[in-house]
């Protein structure tokens, strides 16, 4: 009667959701001010000023059918050019609107290249850990993940990554900043993807993809970059979401970067716009390309996110928690200090702290925070960690 495929994805909620879930309930019972909720990464830094007076400024001035209506399935244009415009001036390259195609946020740039990209039997590889979602939207594609794990430092492990790259492999998929490690991917780690892919490429005589999946790329702390992939490796196609740069997750918008660069450019472009077509990702929302046009190139406050990340990285410390390198995005990754990381989450809710246990990001042991919390929270909530480490003699 329905697909069983399809009927399964949405009766099954993610242990993400199902915690959130948890922490509602237990709000109600024990007061919200006794939970420490780190399940989900919803921005608590509120989008910049500007996105609100241009919203002002819009609804006040432009002709409402114009603001509300459609525009062209791949985007505004005048939006498109000041994307293309920041990005040449950020980072030296020459894109211009006809590289960009506007969507829904990154889950749907994903979607969309990977079945602009996938063929019958097409292999796509992920590293873990990794976002969740990235193996249904794979799989519902017609793509198979194929899942590659991260050495000791959360680092993409270079050698396992050739060894996983057959005649099948169509695309690889990066995501730096990390979601759930908040790892950055450093550049020597880059030269060396970028060089096996480089080799690969030569020894089955077709191109393979790198997708960078980039939400939280202006999410980084001190003074490390991320390097910026088209300029590396020239078949990469860019995911990008506005969702977390300027703190707008629920408004749906971000783009894909196809570069001229890219092997068939016309028609890779082109199978963008007919998986933007057959998935129903046509015209991503009018105002919010409207406002994009005039806050391109701005965040949030994210030197909230990096206060929030020392105060809990120093008390970790004192307390014996180890944590993978935290250096963007707003998560931390840390090693659990028993082999079941659920079972930990479980020890860790009896102080009520809500903690995500890495299974379900392929790469078990550890746990993830999301700490795009209010400050407060985190510093009432740190009693409580040091209670969970003395449980387990940590400190
Ligand atoms: N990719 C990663 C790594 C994410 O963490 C998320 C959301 O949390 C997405 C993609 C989806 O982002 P969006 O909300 O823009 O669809």
């Amino acid at each position: 009667m329905v697909s069983k495929e399809m009927y399964e994805l949405g009766a099954k909620s993610s242990v993400i959701r199902e915690i959130f879930e948890y922490g509602k309930k237990r709000k109600a019972e024990i007061g919200a001010e006794n939970v420490y909720d780190y399940s989900l990464g919803n921005p608590s830094v509120p989008a910049p000023e500007i996105v609100n007076e241009t919203i002002r400024e819009l609804t006040e001035n432009m002709l409402s059918t114009d603001l509300h209506g459609y525009t062209s399935a791949v985007g505004d244009n005048e939006t498109r050019k000041a994307i293309a415009d920041d990005l040449n001036n950020r980072f030296g390259t020459a894109f211009t609107m006809n590289n960009l195609y506007m969507t829904c946020g990154a889950a749907a740039s994903l979607c969309i290249t990977f079945r602009a990209l996938t063929e019958k039997d097409d292999e796509i590889i992920i590293f873990a850990p990794y976002f969740p979602e990235y193996k249904v939207f794979i799989t519902s594609q017609g793509g198979t993940p194929v899942e590659v794990k991260c050495n000791s430092e959360l680092q993409i492990d270079l050698e396992a990554f050739e060894k996983a790259i057959t005649e099948k492999t169509k695309a690889v998929v990066v995501n730096s900043p990390n979601n759930p490690s908040g790892v950055v991917i450093n550049e020597e780690t880059v030269k060396g993807l970028c060089a096996i892919l480089e080799r690969k490429q030569k020894e089955y005589g077709k191109a393979i993809f790198l997708i960078s999946d980039e939400p939280y790329r202006e999410l980084v702390y001190g003074d490390v970059t991320v390097p910026f992939l088209t300029k590396y490796y020239k078949n990469t196609i860019v995911c990008y979401s506005y969702s977390k740069s300027l703190s707008l997750p629920g408004d749906r918008i971000g783009y894909i970067l196809v570069p001229d660069e890219v092997s068939d450019f016309g028609l890779i472009y082109k199978a963008v716009c007919g998986a933007g077509r057959s998935l129903g990702y046509v015209c991503a929302p009018s105002m919010m390309q409207f406002v994009i046009r005039k806050c391109v190139g701005k965040t949030g406050d994210i030197a909230i996110y990096k206060k929030n990340r020392d105060i809990l990285l120093e008390a970790f410390e004192k307390y014996g928690f180890k944590t993978a390198k935290p250096d963007g995005a707003f998560y931390l990754f840390v090693k659990s200090p028993i082999e079941s990381a659920t079972e930990f989450c479980e020890t860790a809710k009896k102080y009520d702290l809500l903690l995500v246990p890495s299974d379900s990001f392929g790469f078990p042991g550890y746990v993830r925070l999301s700490y795009c919390v209010s400050t407060d929270m985190i510093i009432r909530s740190l009693p409580k960690f040091e209670e969970l480490a003395k449980e387990y003699g940590l400190n």
